[in-house]
């Protein structure tokens, strides 16, 4: 049996580490470390390139700021109404319950937020947010996000969803949470009581998998567990260099999470965030592997490829362009496989 770790010192004792990786010094905006027992038993311990070790093993890379990169890239904190609530789009908002995860992934895009020891929201903070949210009926989702939700006691969570669920009835909430993949057996009966007794709106499960080897027996069945009550599963893939970007293990992922009951929803291109440099995947190297993986999977196993664009630029779609051209009544469109075909305006 495994133990969590914790700190640097206790990794650099547990494991043969590489080079970049004992080089790591802790610098600037760095990130705590901290692995699950349960993450640390899927990771090949022989392997220095396995891709769950990448995505939890700390690296000096991390201490290299490249140009146009941001602390803040998706200027969240212009679009704060309060510490904790981001509003920057029109029908949703985004609720930072706490900065605390239970393992930190080294690709974190809110790493000025995460991992500051700061903590869960106090109840000012949360009756403050969920009246912001109820004078705002524009505001029809809330993403319950950090951080990691679920490193919420059952009690704090019950008071949580109760605040904004007695002054919103009808507020959809997803429940962002990396916990069914770094710690599984935190999905017990409470907690999903809980969800059940605050059920005038529908919740939505928000996980992130990266690769396929994250989502094992445990996980399946702590997803499972919400499904189970009628909570439908979505996931969100970050693109990460040599963890997945390659169409083989796209296409494994999406298939293995669709047999699942778990929809692919979107993968992200990395954000320009410090520290993360070294595992960004080249923007048209994605675009490539979205349009291959478009030739490959269904249309229920296929996410939306997006870019959080820099300086609050919001989400985009990133696919490659299929609408050729617009010449006297006809368009130019391209098949999959690179044809032309000609479609007519009508009139
Ligand atoms: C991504 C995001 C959302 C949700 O966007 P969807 O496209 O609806 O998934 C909401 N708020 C913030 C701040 C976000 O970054
Ligand atoms: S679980 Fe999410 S918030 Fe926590 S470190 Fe990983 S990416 Fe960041």
């Amino acid at each position: 049996m495994k133990i969590n770790i914790t700190s640097f010192e206790q990794l650099k004792q547990s494991f043969k580490l590489t080079e970049a990786e004992s080089s790591y010094s802790g610098g600037n905006n760095s990130l705590p470390i901290s692995i699950t027992s349960h993450y640390l038993s899927l990771i090949d311990e022989n392997d220095p390139d396995d891709p769950l070790r990448k995505q939890v093993f700390p690296t000096s890379f991390e201490e290299v700021e490249e140009n146009m990169e941001y602390i803040d890239p998706l200027a969240e904190v212009n679009h704060s109404i309060t510490n904790r609530l981001v509003h920057r789009y029109k029908s949703r908002v985004a609720f930072l319950t706490t900065d605390i995860c239970p393992m930190y992934c080294r690709h974190c895009f809110r790493r000025r937020f995460t991992g500051n020891m700061v903590g869960p929201a106090t109840e000012k903070e949360i009756v403050e947010a969920a009246e912001y949210v109820k004078d705002h009926p524009e505001v029809t989702e809330i993403l319950l996000t950090g951080g990691d939700l679920l490193t919420l006691s059952n009690k704090q969570l019950d008071f949580l969803i109760k605040t904004f669920r007695e002054r919103s009835p009808k507020l959809i909430m997803r429940i962002c949470t990396r916990m069914v993949i770094t710690a599984p057996e935190r999905i017990d009966d409470e907690l999903l009581s809980i969800l059940k007794k605050h059920s005038t709106a529908p919740f939505y499960l928000l996980t992130q998998v990266n690769h396929p080897r994250e989502l094992c027996e445990k996980s399946i069945e702590a997803i499972s567990k919400f499904i189970d009550m009628g909570i439908p599963a979505l996931n969100q893939t970050v693109m990460l260099k040599g963890v997945n970007d390659d169409v083989d293990v796209q296409e494994e992922l999406c298939n293995k999470l669709l047999f699942n009951r778990i929809k692919p929803y979107y993968v992200f291109q990395g954000d320009l965030v410090s520290g993360t440099a070294h595992l960004r995947v080249n923007l048209g190297d994605t675009i490539k592997i979205e349009r291959e993986l478009r030739k490959r999977v269904s249309g229920l196993a296929m996410p939306n490829f997006v870019s959080d664009l820099p300086q609050g630029g919001g989400k985009v779609p990133l696919s490659d362009c299929y609408v050729k051209e617009h010449v006297g009544n006809r368009w130019v469109l391209e098949t999959l496989d690179g044809e032309r075909r000609e479609y007519p305006d009508t009139y």
